[in-house]
């Protein structure tokens, strides 16, 4: 493995799924989740991705971990391409790349107890440890995340949904990884507990120089944590920018819509907004509109929008955006 590499580099990925078309006879059709995503990560960084829910962030986050598969594209690992590897070269990868997921407590199997979970990578990764050393991990790591040993030998059921989030990122953060891709984490949430869960992933990152993925569709959420933020429509990349760049000057159509969208707390600036909101339905995955695919939506659509796709080109050091507008 290559140092020097990005921590994670994404090159033009694309996963498909094959579906049954409506009725008895009809034929299977191709849904197009990620088309042609690219992206890096440095070790210690934090990547937002937002879009509304049916972008493919979930896809993207799932693909990238190889939990499904991916059509083409290049997923390169510290510099080693990933994708087509083996079992045992994903089991490597996975030593130092976890996810936490959406649904705290769908994602904890009900039958364990918080001690099995937790210690389940460790169980595998580290079959060198003894069984009184795993538990003495799993007591310290549950420490870290605010619950202590005392739970232990409790089940998922017997927890609130904060606490159960707080075991799923335990059960990420044993190995001590440098990559934990965040799969809408507070979303099942509270918002009275959302703010506790985003400051215990900060406070670990710090602790553990971690890098995170971090996939929300509230963009308040993403701008708290991330470094650069990562704007899906429909599979592709419509921007990628640092923070400041994408809240100060959004370019894209679809960005400027999304932070539109987010009310001003004052009333009175609020009825004074002069954007355009996001108008209409998103499209079907399943007949994705040819051109740009935020066409169908966008307020500043003109002839070449219909015509051809445009590429995540740079329009600033800071930004790159998917519109022609920037040609
Ligand atoms: S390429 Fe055209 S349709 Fe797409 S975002 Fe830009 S202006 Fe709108």
């Amino acid at each position: 493995m290559n140092a020097d590499a990005p921590l994670l580099a994404v090159r033009d990925l694309h996963v498909e799924f094959s579906v049954r078309g409506e009725g008895l006879l009809a034929p299977r059709r191709t849904l197009r989740a990620v088309n042609g995503v690219s992206f890096e990560i440095r070790p210690g960084e934090t990547l937002g991705i937002v879009g509304e829910s049916g972008c493919g962030k979930s896809t993207l986050a799932r693909a990238i971990l190889n939990l499904v598969p991916s059509q083409s594209g290049s997923i390169a690992w510290m510099g080693q391409e990933m994708r087509g590897a083996g079992a045992s070269q994903w089991q490597a990868v996975r030593r130092h790349a976890q996810m936490v997921f959406q649904d705290p407590l769908a994602s904890l199997n009900p039958r364990m107890n918080v001690a099995q979970i937790v210690g389940e990578p460790l169980r595998t990764h580290r079959p060198e440890l003894s069984a009184a050393q795993v538990r003495e991990r799993v007591a310290a790591m549950l420490d870290r995340v605010g619950l202590g040993a005392a739970h232990l030998n409790r089940y998922p059921h017997e927890f609130s949904g904060g606490q159960c989030q707080r075991i799923g990122i335990a059960r990420a953060l044993i190995l001590e990884p440098r990559l934990v891709v965040c799969d809408e984490p507070v979303s099942a949430l509270d918002v009275s507990i959302q703010a506790q869960i985003i400051n215990l992933l900060q406070d670990l990152q710090q602790e553990m120089g971690l890098a995170l993925v971090f996939i929300a569709h509230d963009l308040a959420v993403v701008r708290h944590v991330s470094q650069r933020i990562l704007v899906m429509y429909l599979g592709r990349v419509m921007e990628l920018a640092a923070k400041e760049a994408l809240y100060s000057q959004p370019r894209h159509p679809y960005t400027q819509a999304l932070l539109a969208s987010v009310p001003i707390p004052d009333p009175r600036l609020e009825r004074a907004k002069k954007v355009q909101l996001l108008q209409g339905e998103l499209p079907s995955p399943l007949a994705l509109p040819g051109g740009c695919v935020f066409r169908t939506r966008c307020p500043r659509a003109f002839d070449k929008c219909a015509a051809e796709v445009p590429p995540l080109a740079a329009v600033d050091a800071q930004s790159r955006a998917a519109c022609w507008l920037y040609e």
